[in-house]
């Protein structure tokens, strides 16, 4: 492979963990007592993945492509954004080779339900399960991560030229 066909692309997001909002994590619902808030379903995972794959095709970023006041994207199905941003990728003539995510919670605790979302997401973004990975992580007690109060996530993806 040629390497200047490699294109690298890092996102990254954070939403408030509040009461009374559904959990949705890569796509996944997980049972908890908060969610996140947000204009859409503030999948914090996958807007963060779809920042990594926009980043890498040179394109704009999540929020200005899907105005977060614009009430088309009222309670969108993050999946639906992270598929645009895919697409996006793929006119641009490009294939997504890899992508790797890390999860800021303190709770709930998200181990249990880690191969679950990687699956999802592979599915999602039509790639073996093995070029895509989910790490979560704690905030240690410290800081907004810490305190349970946001939850994070960082991905980078390696996407080339077809
Ligand atoms: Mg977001």
């Amino acid at each position: 492979m040629n390497h200047e066909s490699l294109r690298v692309g890092l996102g990254w997001d954070r939403h408030l963990l509040v009461p009374g909002r559904p959990l949705v994590l890569g796509g996944v619902a997980i049972p908890y007592e908060k969610g996140l808030l947000g204009h859409s379903d503030a999948d914090v995972l996958l807007h963060a993945a779809a920042d990594a794959l926009l980043g890498a095709a040179g394109e704009d970023d999540l929020g200005t492509l899907f105005p977060d006041d614009d009430p088309a994207y009222r309670d969108a199905d993050s999946r639906d954004l992270a598929r645009a941003a895919l697409r996006r990728a793929v006119d641009r003539g490009l294939r997504l080779l890899s992508l790797d995510a890390v999860v800021v919670a303190e709770r709930p605790k998200l181990a249990p339900h880690r191969a679950a979302i990687r699956a999802a997401m592979a599915r999602l973004f039509e790639i073996d399960p093995a070029r895509l990975n989910v790490k979560a992580k704690t905030g240690e007690g410290a800081g907004p991560q810490g305190r349970g109060e946001v939850i994070e996530a960082t991905v980078v993806a390696l996407l080339a030229a077809r």
